[in-house]
């Protein structure tokens, strides 16, 4: 059953400062007809444990083909599987995130499937009985104004991966690649809530950044850690729901989007042409922007579903539940909502704080010691400004924070300018390690405090430039900055320049 999820959550949503709504977008007009679309997701996120689900082989993500592989993985007569603790705390850890509920007793089963790359012949998942039932995602979001939607999960079963066929290397030969065979999977499938290829971006998105901060998944769809399968349907509004097609193979979340967008267009052209859509599995391509058809759907009896004798019923037990509890990292929604509240940011800076991992924990600490407002342009313009220009992501930063601090303490007390900061910041991002006020002194560039020397620079300047004493005391600001300029200018930007302005003001009454 369709469970609408929508607007009556406007109350609950949690970013007090955000001023207006974002309308959910409309329906799509055909030729003939309006038509409402339906998009639901089953995402398969590789576990980041150290071992496979049920083997004690470490997980491989680069290794040279079939170097990690057990007798088990490979499916030897006589090999039994036995359960890793750690994905099952990475998978509570995951449905506490999800605001779903972690059932007490869970159990494996065998889906049957013929393909070279899985050596048992089946898969051992949990289709009937999975680990977590429920939860949601709250979009939250839409291009900087509000989007409070919710949508609803149906399950997170865990579930083993296939290996990978070759069919590029050998002509006429499939080759099999078994590192990744038996690696942990959670598969988490979301109710039919989506209406859009936006809102399913959103969704694939907040979802990889949710288990990137669990830790649970690295959520990459590009190297392929994470697979997004995406359900689509279309039906007129006040109708029952259409048939829906599985688009498989995305390989990012642009692609996804893309590919919702044409199977949408190509659906509407069935139906308002008199066709009928049949439930499938297709593909997309990129280049021709179009979805063709991979096979009819399966349906459970293909599978030939059956519980897994090898392995007991998994228990998960309060206590369990309650350390996994304890053990929670900060999640994104709460994290951003406390950001902007202690530090007064905007929706868009708060972001850019939380696009990588590590950022907003290095913002945090530097504003520990100083002014969180420029620190925020320092890290937000000024080193990400520098980063982009050298090419490398924050991950490669070399400049460490208490080195950032170190040039934002010295220009809050008045011994470097904000000009040689920004030198300084060149030097560090070049590789030296020194911190700010070290370098300042190894280069000479303190800035000039001494009152006497700096009076003598106003007066000789004054002196030389009756005119334009003249504008200035008839209250022309641009020529009063004129004479800042030229003191920095003599001083190399050296000059402390709320001194200069103060001993400037005093001579020329302004
Ligand atoms: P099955 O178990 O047969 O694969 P489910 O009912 O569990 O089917 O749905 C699988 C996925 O398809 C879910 O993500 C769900 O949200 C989505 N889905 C179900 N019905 C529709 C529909 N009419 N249009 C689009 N997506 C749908
Ligand atoms: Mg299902």
């Amino acid at each position: 059953m369709f469970r609408t999820t929508c607007l009556s959550n406007i109350k609950r949503f949690p970013l007090k400062r955000w001023a207006s709504t974002q309308a959910r977008p409309a329906l799509i007009a055909g030729k003939t007809r309006t038509w409402e679309v339906i998009v639901g997701l089953e995402v398969h996120a590789q576990i980041n444990s150290r071992s496979k689900l049920f083997s004690v082989t470490p997980t491989s993500f680069n290794e040279p083909v079939n170097t990690k592989y057990s007798a088990f993985d490979a499916a030897f007569p006589g090999t039994l599987p036995r359960v890793n603790e750690e994905c099952i705390l990475l998978a509570v850890k995951t449905i506490l995130a999800l605001s779903g509920r972690v059932q007490k007793q869970s159990s494996f089963e065998r889906k049957h499937y013929f393909y070279p790359d899985i050596p048992a012949g089946y898969q051992i998942t949990q289709h009937s009985n999975p680990i977590g039932l429920g939860g949601y995602i709250e979009l939250g979001e839409l291009d900087g104004l509000p989007y409070p939607l919710k949508i609803g999960l149906e399950q997170l079963q865990l579930e083993q991966d296939t290996g990978k066929s070759i069919h590029d290397i050998q002509p006429g030969a499939s080759l099999i690649d078994l590192n990744r065979a038996g690696t942990g999977l959670m598969e988490i499938v979301t109710l039919p809530d989506m209406r859009t290829s936006l809102e399913a971006g959103l969704m694939v998105r907040k979802l990889q950044a949710l288990l990137r901060a669990v830790g649970s998944s690295d959520g990459n769809m590009e190297e392929g850690s994470m697979r997004c399968d995406v359900n689509v349907s279309i039906h007129e509004p006040g109708t029952p729901f259409g048939t829906r097609c599985e688009l498989k193979n995305l390989g990012s979340v642009k692609v996804l989007m893309s590919a919702i967008d044409v199977e949408v267009q190509r659906q509407i052209e069935i139906l308002e042409s008199g066709g009928t859509v049949y439930q499938e599995t297709r593909g997309y391509d990129a280049v021709q922007n179009q979805t063709f058809k991979l096979r009819s759907k399966e349906t459970a009896p293909d599978y030939r579903y059956m519980p897994e004798p090898d392995l007991p019923v998994l228990q998960v037990t309060d206590q369990y539940i309650e350390q996994a509890k304890q053990q929670m990292p900060e999640l994104p929604d709460v994290r951003r909502s406390r950001l902007i509240d202690t530090y007064n940011l905007s929706l868009e800076n708060c972001n850019t704080l939380m696009a990588e991992p590590g950022i907003a924990e290095y913002f945090e600490q530097i504003s520990k010691k100083h002014d969180p407002h420029k620190t925020l342009s320092w890290v937000t313009s000024e080193l990400f400004g520098r980063l982009s220009f050298k090419g490398i992501s924050f991950s490669q930063n070399p400049v460490t924070q208490e080195q950032l601090g170190s040039i934002i303490g010295g220009i809050e007390e008045g011994i470097i300018s904000g000009k040689i900061g920004k030198s300084i910041l060149n030097l560090m991002m070049d590789g030296d390690s020194r911190n700010a006020l070290d370098i300042a002194k190894a280069k000479g560039w303190q800035q000039i405090e001494d009152e006497n020397a700096l009076e003598k620079l106003c007066s000789e300047l004054i002196q030389k430039n009756p005119e334009e004493i003249q504008k200035v005391k008839q209250g022309n600001k641009r020529v009063f900055g004129w004479f800042v300029g030229q003191i920095m200018k003599e001083t190399k930007g050296k000059a402390n320049p709320a001194l200069v302005n103060s001993i400037l003001k005093k001579h020329l009454d302004y």
